[in-house]
């Protein structure tokens, strides 16, 4: 039984869908005024593990993510830069996409934009009108917060001691609460200011209020109520408790079953933000970095916990997927060469040890997604596929055991999305030779070519031949030249190989 945390309730809770087989999932998506930061991709990496893992488990899982693509971010931004809006927030919803699919997040089944859902969004600020939840006001519209008893819920706060309630600023910096029957009410929708973009409506031109747009569409695509509303912690309040209050008080049912928010991604201790302008995009991290070691990266730390990115700690995720990366090639490589014979290992141990590692990873998973024990396991196993085969002779009888091992490893890590045979045509860094493997063979081996490839079997050959002819300061030469550049030589019984690190 999968187990998720429901930030509602504040505890773990059994995860049963409302249709049998089926999940449906809304996750609050960007607001298109800029690239996005490591921190935002934190929040869509997790959705996107916890919705690759339900898939695994056999859910026939829809998955709804909304653009913002209507906002005072990208008005301002678009007047600063002298652009319309739409040309802003089509340039950044690319721009989006592009992230996404660069840091292997699979795209949403619907991914509507704001601009494109404007009636969905007037019908049902006209359903809150009628229902005595939301009036008008100068052409705005508020919503009425004291009109619905679950508000505070969600996040845990008392209506009473809300003081503040939602300030709302117009263009001139004056404050709106002269429009408001009560402080705490909301914008549902804004009466159009000159130079914005604006829509007809009932209430005269105008847009709508940020909140309204997630309660529209998830309505429209997913149905009432829905399994799971996800997003980012910042989010709880306020945009997800009014998202709630909106929906529920319009259609008089629950409008999610459980709600899932991730921790913050922090740099230096503190929350990555726009802001705060302490960010580092995504786009430019990924120029130096491999998307799957961030991702190993993030997984390493549960979804729920704050999240703290540097530099050391890519380093250290970087060594240890090339671990696991090694050794699925070392796997690989051991099944190509296996040969008729005895064997040295225990092959009925291997395939128990396995099926208990699959066994693990799951209870970790249905345990709130809990990918940093995952990883873990994935690790351990790996260890010991390392120990266990690294001085044994694999007879061809035992490849599907080793077959068994490989494929699994592989299967687990794809469940996080994250791919564990890299190559070295795939540009995968760990298989990747470098530069000075050349200057080496030139050096030792006389080899002239450019195929990084060919000149480390030109390394290998030509120590193989020094050790023939007792040339043993050439063979050591070859040798350390390796481990200087971080490889390795292994003399194994199918013959002498590189592998990285040791
Ligand atoms: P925004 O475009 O600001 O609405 O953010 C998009 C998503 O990223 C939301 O789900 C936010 O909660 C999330 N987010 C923003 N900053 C961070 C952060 N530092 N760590 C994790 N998620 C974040
Ligand atoms: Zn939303």
């Amino acid at each position: 039984m999968i187990k998720l945390y429901d930030t509602k309730l504040h505890t773990k809770v059994d995860f049963t869908p409302l249709k049998e087989g089926k999940v449906s999932m809304y996750v609050c998506g960007p607001t298109v005024y800029n690239y996005i930061h490591v921190g935002n991709a934190r929040t869509f990496i997790s959705f996107d593990v916890i919705r690759r893992y339900l898939m695994w488990r056999g859910f026939d899982v829809t998955f709804v993510q909304n653009v913002t693509d209507v906002d005072d971010k990208i008005i301002n931004k678009a007047n600063e830069e002298g652009r319309s809006a739409a040309e802003v927030a089509a340039e950044y919803t690319q721009a989006f996409i592009d992230d996404m699919h660069a840091a292997n997040v699979l795209d949403p089944d619907i991914r509507p934009k704001a601009t494109e859902e404007i009636p969905e969004m007037i019908k049902l600020v006209e359903q809150l009108i009628e229902g005595g939840h939301a009036y008008e006001s100068e052409g705005d519209v508020y919503f009425s917060v004291r009109s619905y008893s679950g508000y505070g819920e969600l996040s845990g706060r008392n209506v009473d001691e809300m003081e503040g309630g939602h300030r709302e600023l117009r263009a001139d910096g004056q404050g709106l609460e002269d429009r408001k029957r009560d402080p705490l009410d909301f914008a549902l929708w804004k009466a159009a200011k000159p130079g914005e973009p604006a829509w007809e409506s009932p209430w005269g031109m105008g847009r709508p209020g940020w909140h309204i747009e997630c309660s529209a569409m998830s309505r429209k695509y997913l149905g009432l109520p829905f399994d799971i509303h996800g997003g980012g912690g910042d989010l709880v309040f306020p945009h997800h408790e009014n998202e709630r209050a909106q929906s529920e008080a319009a259609c008089g049912c629950t409008f999610a079953e459980h709600w899932m928010h991730t921790g913050m991604l922090r740099i230096n201790s503190e929350k990555m933000s726009k802001s705060l302008g302490n960010f580092k995009l995504l786009r430019d991290v990924l120029q130096t970095t491999d998307a799957a070691v961030l991702r190993f990266l993030m997984l390493q730390t549960h979804y729920r916990s704050p999240l703290d990115f540097s530099n050391e700690r890519i380093a250290e995720a970087e060594s240890a997927l090339c671990r696991i990366r090694n050794t699925v090639k070392n796997l690989d490589w051991l099944i190509e060469t296996a040969a008729e014979g005895d064997s040295t290992f225990d092959a009925q141990e291997l395939v128990a040890e396995v099926d208990a590692c699959r066994d693990e990873f799951v209870a970790s998973m249905d345990d709130d997604f809990n990918t940093c024990r995952a990883v873990g396991e994935i690790c351990k196993l790996v260890a010991s596929l390392n120990s266990r085969l690294g001085d044994s002779t694999i007879s061809s009888s035992d490849v599907p055991a080793v077959k068994h091992a490989r494929d699994s490893v592989e299967e687990l890590m794809s469940v996080l999305g994250i791919d564990a045979s890299c190559s070295l045509e795939d540009g995968c860094s760990c298989a990747g030779w470098p530069d000075a493997v050349l200057t080496l063979a030139e050096q030792h081996a006389g080899y002239s070519g450019s195929d990084k490839g060919a000149a480390v079997d030109a390394l290998l050959e030509a120590r193989a031949e020094a050790r023939k002819a007792k040339d043993w300061a050439l063979a050591d030469a070859v040798r350390d030249g390796l481990a200087g550049l971080g490889f390795v030589i292994e003399d194994t019984p199918q013959g002498a190989r590189v592998t990285f690190g040791a």
